[in-house]
């Protein structure tokens, strides 16, 4: 119920040409890291306050913040009010998506 019209009042802003220039100026503040883990590479720009809750700050800078893939879905859980992956199994998650991505930071000289 909440889930789908959180996706759908969110869509909007997703696709505005506002929301890409402002995602932009977020990353660029936050140094394109993670806030929460220092995490760089899959960046996501976070609203703080919710957009369903928050349209009106849809656009503030000082209502988004960076955030990689895994702190930015875990933070969306808690807030539509799914369960809380328990944290031995999202370490494991995060462990195996980890291990999935190519091997881009190790210099392989031939
Ligand atoms: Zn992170």
């Amino acid at each position: 119920m909440g889930l789908r019209k959180y996706t759908r009042a969110g869509a909007a802003i997703y696709r505005s040409p506002q929301w890409k220039a402002v995602r932009l100026l977020a990353k660029r503040r936050d140094g394109f890291k993670c806030v929460s883990c220092r995490a760089v590479g899959d960046l996501e720009v976070d609203h703080i306050q919710p957009i369903r809750s928050h349209p009106d700050l849809a656009y503030d800078l000082t209502n988004l913040q960076t955030l990689c893939v895994p702190c930015h879905s875990r933070k969306t859980r808690i807030e539509v009010g799914l369960d809380v992956i328990d944290p031995k199994r999202q370490a494991w998650r995060d462990l195996v998506r980890e291990l999935a991505k190519p091997l881009k930071d190790t210099p392989h000289h031939a």
